[in-house]
């Protein structure tokens, strides 16, 4: 995703290095080659221009922080310009106060629009409202009302039949009177999309949406479509009071120019985004989070932060200490190393943030989080002599020690390795590395 885009924002930022501060000349240099970025990544040129104009008054007259270089710096206001033009906060879906809450969808063929619907459904569900009833509109497609059936069934979702015989106002109303009676919390409407804007559609999808009166009138459109996908939402736009986008193949896309300017030229949120084929390709869009990923930086400095909010400066400080004073890391150390990392957020938080660490799926996050775990209730199985001495961890006091965390004697002695790993790290850390680490985590 985006990868283009992030790899020319690194080199600005890479030839602002060993720059001592932030001046005139290079600030324009480095804002002609991240307006090259921008264009290069299809963002639309009014869009461009003034985003250029705002990091540009942001940066002038900025003192560089002592901790940080202008390379930094700039990237900080790029980052929080980047999530400003993508809209900021997440943009929820909303729901309407009397149910059926009704979802329009709107959008040209082959958007993802039928895939979205179905996508919906689970966060939906996440949002409590559980009881979901799809429907659709196309009658020039009946492949597409089949399309959506297989949908609904593999979202488990509830699903009301149509013909290419009926009228599309005709089903949308049926399927609004059906989910009143039936007590649906939400109804998400499929509609017919043509290759083009064109103004049967357009009217067509008018008259549903007043019929429908819909909490959400989502647009779905292409993000691979670059610029074509602003100018189709804005076509969109005009003609109906839309609430929000629902971005899809962002997956697909490397450059990233619709993410940013859709919001600019529509003034409407992006809310979801699809990123992949399958129903559980679907994510809320989180403009920060997006910045850091485009930035492909990940939230450092905000990680950096977190840690010092979070870390609790007493235990660091003893760490520090013992390791000055020359008595190592033991597994109590250890262990509270690991509550540290807890309160960061967890693993899934800390792999977010670090640059070049983000591309653990969902599945080894979990699996890092349980191990995570199986170490905490391994070391709490020890006697506090044990944690000191590691040591004294010969044959049976492992098996007693496995047998009392409920994990087997291999598990025990993978955790000693590790543990050694990290008196390694500690160990060369206390030779000053600490601070070297910290700044390595800001560039
Ligand atoms: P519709 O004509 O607007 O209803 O579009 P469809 O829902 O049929 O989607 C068109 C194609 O795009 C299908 O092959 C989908 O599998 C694919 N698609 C939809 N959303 C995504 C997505 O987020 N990522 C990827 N990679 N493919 C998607």
């Amino acid at each position: 995703m985006f990868d283009n885009l992030s790899e020319r924002l690194g080199r600005v930022v890479k030839n602002l290095r060993g720059q001592g501060r932030l001046t005139e000349a290079n600030i324009q240099d480095a804002l002609r080659e991240v307006r090259v970025a921008l264009l290069e990544a299809d963002v639309a040129l009014p869009v461009v221009r003034e985003f250029i104009a705002k990091v540009k008054d942001k940066a002038m007259g900025q003192e560089v922080l002592q901790s940080l270089t202008p390379g930094q710096m700039l990237i900080g206001i790029v980052h929080k310009e980047l999530a400003a033009l993508m809209g900021e906060q997440a943009a929820p879906l909303s729901f309407a106060s009397q149910p059926p809450a009704v979802f329009l969808m709107a959008g040209l063929q082959g958007a993802g629009k039928t895939t979205t619907c179905g996508k919906l459904v689970r966060l939906i569900r996440e949002r409590g409202k559980k009881k979901v009833l799809l429907v659709s509109t196309d009658v020039y497609r009946p492949a597409a009302i089949d399309q959506l059936k297989t949908v609904a069934g593999q979202a488990e979702a509830d699903f009301f039949p149509s013909t290419p015989d009926q009228k599309p106002i005709d089903i949308a109303r049926a399927a609004l009177d059906h989910a009143r009676r039936h007590f649906h919390d939400v109804l998400i409407v499929d509609t017919a999309g043509r290759l083009h804007v064109d103004e049967a559609m357009m009217e067509e999808i008018k008259e549903l949406h007043k019929a429908l009166d819909p909490v959400e009138t989502l647009f779905v459109v292409d993000a691979m479509q670059g610029q074509d996908a602003v100018n189709t939402a804005k076509a969109f736009n005009d003609a109906l009071p839309l609430t929000g986008v629902a971005l899809t193949k962002l997956d697909g896309d490397a450059r990233g120019g619709a993410a940013l300017s859709v919001r600019q030229i529509t003034g409407k949120p992006i809310k979801v985004v699809g990123v992949g084929e399958k129903l559980t390709g679907i994510e809320v869009f989180h403009p920060e989070r997006m910045a850091s990923r485009i930035l492909g930086m990940g939230d450092v400095l905000s990680l950096i932060e977190e840690a010092h909010k979070a870390v609790d400066h007493a235990e660091a400080l003893k760490t520090v200490q013992k390791l000055k004073s020359g008595k190592g890391f033991d597994l109590e150390d250890f262990k509270a190393q690991m509550q540290q990392m807890k309160k960061l957020g967890g693993l899934s938080t800390l792999m977010d943030k670090l640059p070049g660490a983000g591309k653990a799926s969902a599945d080894q996050l979990a699996e890092g989080e349980k191990q995570m775990k199986r170490v905490e209730g391994i070391i709490n199985a020890m006697t506090p002599e044990e944690r000191r001495k590691p040591e004294l961890l010969k044959a049976s006091r492992k098996r007693r020690i496995a047998a009392g965390a409920g994990v087997q004697v291999q598990d025990v002695n993978r955790l000693l390795n590790q543990f050694e790993q990290a008196q390694k790290m500690m160990k060369s850390l206390g030779k000053g590395g600490m601070a070297k680490m910290m700044r390595g985590m800001k560039g």
